[in-house]
């Protein structure tokens, strides 16, 4: 046990892992009961995409039930803990770890600066980094070849073509990461709830006009 760990261990007793489903306090961040749940409530749809900047992409749940409550507790009212929840179901899932060892790098959709000083954090990066951190022989980079440039109106407050032109042009290239000229490599762009798609849209075309010919999208729940 390295240091790391052990200090992570005394962590632990002072402030047990919850459940970021049911609350449960015991040793892990996805109890029994609730891993079942989940398992249930995935989806794992796979589809080829042909009219975006995008080529495939991986839906894990439908966007209802616990899984919107949790993901709405884990955005909106500080549980930053419940990233852990979503990384543990995201690794136990075969479906996910064949998808995700398609692709070299994997990019959250970035947050405006505004928003990221708000909430405290990315909630899809948390997961992503908790993901990466917890299979340890994965090969996938997780980088930020993308930022928001500017606060947009929030999407969900817009109908499906009001989406499209309110996200246009808001992200950019981050020119920072040494990752995003690597363009002939495949990148997987990741978000936590796909409703027009008209976000996730925008980060590929960023992508694709950038140089990325190979890209996808994992979902976390479909709405
Ligand atoms: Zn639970």
């Amino acid at each position: 046990m390295n240091i790391k760990n052990i200090v992570e261990r005394a962590l632990d007793l002072f402030f047990p892992p919850k459940c970021g489903m049911c609350g449960k306090i015991g040793d892990s961040y996805l109890c029994n009961k609730c891993t079942i749940l989940q398992t249930q409530l995935q989806i794992n749809k796979h589809e080829i995409v042909y009219d975006k900047y995008f080529n495939e992409i991986l839906f894990i749940y439908e966007y209802k039930d616990i899984i919107r409550d949790v993901l709405i507790n884990y955005k909106f009212n500080d549980k930053s803990y419940i990233c852990r929840t979503f990384a543990q179901a995201m690794c136990d899932n075969d479906k996910v770890n064949e998808y995700i060892e398609n692709f070299d790098y994997i990019v959250p959709v970035p947050l405006s600066r505004k928003r990221l000083t708000k909430r405290g954090y990315n909630q899809v990066e948390l997961i992503l980094r908790m993901y990466i951190k917890n299979k340890e022989k994965c090969n996938i980079n997780g980088v930020y070849s993308l930022i928001k440039k500017r606060e947009i109106k929030p999407q969900s407050t817009l109908n499906k073509n009001d989406r499209a032109t309110n996200i246009m042009g808001a992200f950019s290239i981050n020119r920072n990461s040494k990752y995003c000229y690597d363009t002939e490599k495949k990148i997987l762009i990741v978000d936590d709830i796909y409703t027009t798609g008209s976000t996730i849209n925008e980060c590929a075309r960023i992508l694709r006009e950038f140089g990325f010919e190979s890209i996808g999208v994992l979902a976390i729940a479909k709405d």
